[in-house]
């Protein structure tokens, strides 16, 4: 039995096409895997539990189904659902991963983060993910109306546009140092991360070993997720 790695859904309203997508996916490959590993940004945005999106609430429903159907789903913090919380926990059966997490597959241990406290070249950034990840503010945040936690999440992700339009490309990418630091302080050899957008397979040099990075794409054009079976980690597109 396979085990199935996701991440950067990027799941709303404005993206029909990848919603049914996924939910094609939930209901095809993860309902015969043996547990489904979501590391980060399943949703384009989350602004607390009570979330009310009709796209999300219907993939909330087939989550639970999934894991209530025995397939246990793991969901780790991206830097835009980082307010998923124990009320999605309770909704879906979803099980939260701390990032970073080693994981044991097969006797192997794996090194899972969402990626983007990798990417250390963009100072803007990890200053605002600091802030955003600091207990106190997300109380303050989770306290307001509803109604106004959505738009402060807006006026985010414009500012994230903007940012990102106006940042170099190498800068968004990981930092290679912080990767191989990653792999030195957690001894393990292999890591999977999405967040870049960039998939594709990298071997990195670790005090004279190799370790293997692999990166999950997002579904904005197409699916994109990792299959383990039998020892073997493989990196599928899933062509819309
Ligand atoms: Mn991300």
């Amino acid at each position: 039995m396979a085990r199935l790695f996701v991440s950067d859904v990027h799941l709303d309203g404005s993206a029909p096409e990848a919603t049914a997508q996924f939910l094609d996916f939930l209901s095809r490959e993860a309902a015969a895997a043996e547990a489904l590993y979501i590391l980060g940004d399943l949703f384009e945005a989350w602004v607390g539990d009570d979330d009310a999106d009709p796209h999300k609430v219907r993939v909330c429903a087939a989550l639970g189904r999934l894991s209530s159907g025995g397939v246990p789903c793991f969901v780790m913090h991206g830097n835009r659902d980082f307010l998923l919380g124990a009320g999605f926990s309770a909704a879906t059966g979803c099980r939260l991963l701390p990032d970073p997490v080693v994981a044991r597959f097969g006797g192997e241990e794996v090194l899972l983060t969402h990626g983007d406290a990798l990417c250390t070249d963009d100072h803007a950034y990890q200053e605002l993910r600091t802030t955003v990840r600091d207990a106190a503010w997300q109380r303050r945040f989770l306290a307001l109306p509803r109604a106004r936690r959505e738009l402060l999440a807006n006026e985010a992700r414009a500012g994230s546009r903007a940012h990102t339009a106006r940042t170099v490309p190498f800068i968004m990418d990981v930092n290679g140092d912080a990767v191989v630091r990653a792999f030195r302080a957690t001894g393990v050899r292999r890591l999977i991360h999405g967040h870049t957008h960039r998939p594709g397979i990298h071997e990195h040099q670790v005090d004279g070993a190799t370790a293997q990075r692999l990166v999950l794409g997002a579904w904005y054009e197409q699916g994109s997720y990792i299959r383990y079976e039998n020892g073997v980690f493989r990196l599928h597109e899933l062509p819309r």
